[in-house]
């Protein structure tokens, strides 16, 4: 019996459609998982905010959530939309709301208009017998405006009256269960009777994301896994509060990946805390890097290359490498349009005749550089054949000329058979 592929499992849910003007974004059904991100300057920074928006859209975001948390902050969300219209930029922006959003979604209808969904965390929309009715208007501006929520439930801001009365609930078990399975009950149990009260009040259930976010991976394996099995919802997926660089890096890759393959989450974010200096753009970069690496998607060219070890003591394969990933990665803005299927080419950049020949042979375009001892010559593959060999000082340059020009001949004037992944009517 051959070994069978390593395909995804595919999980059937609900599609909800994220709208603004002519695009429109599936999330969930057949259509690919999106990713999403989220700003980190102050929304009544017009400028400020449409320009970090404009970077997060060119680096991949599909959606871009932004925090509505003032009336000043809800006053600039429609200015903050206008001015992502005026430089081309269509991607559809998410309202994040907390405690208030029942006022600003009411009191500022432009608001409300220029969004196109509405983050809602039933932990705060308010207390006691204010908690229904407050949710209930927010959903009614949902029903107003035709926009989808996402009902997004986090256990740092988790319902505390219904997680107190399944702890009662508990104690009254012969055998009660410990405290973390209880504390996930109440997670999914906050998300899936939102969405019931949601759907109560007239909202489609098509309109309707939910996520259960938490910062522990196996908690965010347990809750998803068990939140997927209750509902055909699409599933909004990420690990909140993933924390720093490589920290935040790997958590995140570590549970989403796990989840992803079992076909479980429709849009993701990964919320990386910036290094100082770092680029917002940083959270896209990894999400995207995820999806590709687990074959879902592909957003730029691949670089394989190898970790180099003793037999290439010089920094130029690194060099190289780098070199070509930037130059891949700053051309697809461009690119995307000019070159459909460019995103799944595949570049080999490889330290040493060991594995550098047959690594070069197994991508579209590799180059083998010469290891310590090696004569100084770089054979280049192309399609799986050796087609030159360079030599001297502009290896790099002359490398990525010879990149350019297969991109520009494979991938040039190319008819597009496949549906788009974002639809523009
Ligand atoms: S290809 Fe060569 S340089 Fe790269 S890791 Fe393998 S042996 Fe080392």
């Amino acid at each position: 019996m051959p070994i069978e592929t390593a395909t995804p499992i595919a999980r059937r849910t609900r599609q909800a459609r994220v709208v603004w003007g002519s695009r429109i974004v599936t999330v969930g059904g057949d259509a690919p998982v999106r990713v999403q991100s989220m700003t980190n300057t102050d929304t009544v920074d017009v400028i400020g905010t449409a320009i970090q928006v404009k970077e997060l859209a060119l680096a991949g975001s599909e959606m871009v959530r932004l925090t509505v948390n003032t009336p000043e902050a809800a006053q600039a969300v429609p200015h903050v939309r206008e001015q992502l219209d005026r430089m081309g930029i269509d991607v559809p922006l998410i309202g994040d709301f907390h405690y208030n959003g029942h006022r600003l979604l009411t009191d500022f209808p432009a608001c409300a208009q220029a969004l196109s969904k509405y983050r809602i965390n039933p932990g705060n929309v308010g207390k006691g017998d204010k908690r229904d009715k407050q949710f209930g208007l927010m959903i009614e501006a949902a029903m107003r405006w035709d926009k989808p929520i996402r009902i997004g439930v986090n256990w740092g801001s988790l319902d505390q009256d219904l997680l107190a009365g399944l702890m009662d609930e508990n104690s009254r078990r012969p055998v009660p269960w410990d405290a973390k399975p209880v504390m996930y009950e109440a997670l999914i149990t906050s998300a899936i009777e939102s969405a019931r009260r949601a759907s109560e009040m007239g909202m489609s259930q098509n309109q309707i994301i939910l996520s259960c976010k938490v910062s522990g991976v196996r908690d965010l394996i347990a809750v998803y896994r068990e939140l997927a099995r209750r509902c055909d919802y699409p599933l909004h997926l990420g690990l909140t509060e993933a924390g720093m660089g490589t920290k935040g890096t790997v958590a995140s890759a570590a549970a989403l990946s796990v989840l992803l393959q079992e076909g479980i989450g429709d849009t993701i974010r990964v919320s990386l805390t910036p290094q100082p200096g770092e680029a917002r753009t940083q959270e896209v970069v990894i999400a995207s890097e995820i999806l590709q690496a687990l074959e879902l998607r592909s957003f730029v060219p691949s670089v394989t290359a190898c970790p180099g070890c003793g037999r290439t003591t010089s920094t130029t394969f690194q060099e190289l490498t780098k070199q070509i990933e930037d130059f891949l990665r700053a051309q697809m803005p461009v690119w995307r349009e000019k070159y459909p299927g460019v995103e799944k080419l595949k570049v080999a950049v490889m330290g040493c005749i060991v594995n550098g020949p047959g690594e070069s042979k197994h991508a579209d375009i590799g180059i083998s550089l010469p290891g310590t001892g090696e004569a100084p010559a770089a054979p280049v593959f192309i399609d799986g054949e050796k087609h030159l060999t360079l030599r001297g000082e502009n290896i790099a340059q002359e490398f990525q000329s010879i990149v350019e020009n297969y991109i520009e001949k494979r991938f040039g004037n190319r008819v597009v058979t496949e549906a788009p992944d974002v639809i523009h009517e």
